[in-house]
């Protein structure tokens, strides 16, 4: 665990920190962690670049299951006679080094691909995903933001809508159940929690779950006002997470180490909670918004979970935004 957590951090760390320095200087300081995050020049677009010359990490996991890491959110690759079954398709850019990445898996096609929501670093590989085989299946809401123009504010970003062949062509309301490869893959939606399009995709025989972004291991998680997240919804998402999980469950997060478990699930869910009651407090004292960012309501957890995309003054002010 310790190991995969040092490398995620050394290789996304590093785009990162440049990122933010370059806002600092380039303002003379004066902007707020969260004004400097949206000034950065097109987050977005960095990530994309890094994602273009990011290496990928082949974890491998049981049941002809792998995750890899290093295209966005995390990918779980599920390989057999039907295909190549993908969880999540990464960001676009780095269609040369996931090529590659799955080609090391075997010479399986690839057949399916399942988005666990909306967001770009899941679903920009559809396109190219689609060209090389892969049926596309999704929560409707999904497609419905993925044909559709899409400003997230709090990224300061508008996405535009995919080409045809990289929006879901299979939707469904809440609940469908593939069997591929032998395996029963149970995809359930969450109340609302990161955004109003997560699923959860469950490897039954392989107890493996890949929950989508209302898990980030190790790091502050971004929430997505903007299509129906929220604070409580991601709580609500932790506890639905564990109501399924067991000490024994391989637990993919969507962001952080990959390779994770109910502990750190636990802590995920207990930081949430934790911050979410002290800026609560202070709401209720009459503080404002920045003057909860500078009571730093998440001191005990910013060493730990400070240090992802998402700073502990972002993350104060999605925490606020909600409550
Ligand atoms: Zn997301």
């Amino acid at each position: 665990m310790q190991a995969s957590k040092k490398h995620f951090m050394s290789r996304r760390g590093f785009c990162l920190c440049c990122v933010g320095g370059a806002a600092y200087a380039a303002t003379g300081g004066w902007l707020t962690p969260r004004e400097a995050f949206a000034e950065a020049r097109g987050l977005v677009s960095t990530f994309k670049d890094h994602a273009a010359i990011a290496s990928i990490a082949t974890h491998k996991l049981r049941n002809n299951i792998s995750v890899l890491e290093g295209s966005g959110g995390n990918i779980a690759v599920l390989t057999g006679p039907d295909g190549k079954v993908l969880i999540d398709g990464g960001i676009g850019a780095s269609r040369p080094q996931l090529t590659k990445a799955l080609a090391d898996l075997g010479t399986d096609p690839i057949s399916h691909l399942v988005n666990t929501h909306w967001h770009f670093d899941h679903t920009s590989g559809n396109e190219w995903l689609h060209a090389a085989g892969a049926k596309i299946i999704a929560q409707e809401n999904t497609r419905k933001y993925l044909s559709e123009v899409e400003r997230v504010e709090d990224w300061d970003y508008n996405f535009l809508p995919l080409r045809q062949g990289g929006i879901p062509s299979e939707v469904f309301a809440a609940e469908h159940t593939l069997k591929l490869n032998g395996a029963t893959i149970r995809l359930k939606r969450y109340t609302p929690a990161h955004t109003d399009s997560d699923i959860s995709v469950t490897f039954g025989e392989a107890d493996v779950l890949h929950t989508g972004d209302t898990y980030w291991n190790g790091i502050y998680p971004f929430i997505d006002y903007s299509t129906g997240g929220s604070i409580d919804g991601m709580i609500a998402g932790s506890d639905a997470n564990l109501a399924v999980t067991t000490n024994k469950t391989i637990i993919i997060p969507g962001h952080g180490g990959p390779v994770s478990n109910k502990s750190e699930l636990q802590a995920f869910h207990d930081m949430l909670a934790a911050i979410r009651e002290n800026i609560v407090t202070l709401k209720k004292n009459g503080k404002s918004k920045d003057e909860i960012v500078a009571a730093k309501p998440g001191a005990a957890f910013d060493a730990k979970w400070g240090g992802g995309p998402i700073d502990p003054d972002f993350f104060t002010r999605l925490v606020y935004e909600g409550v």
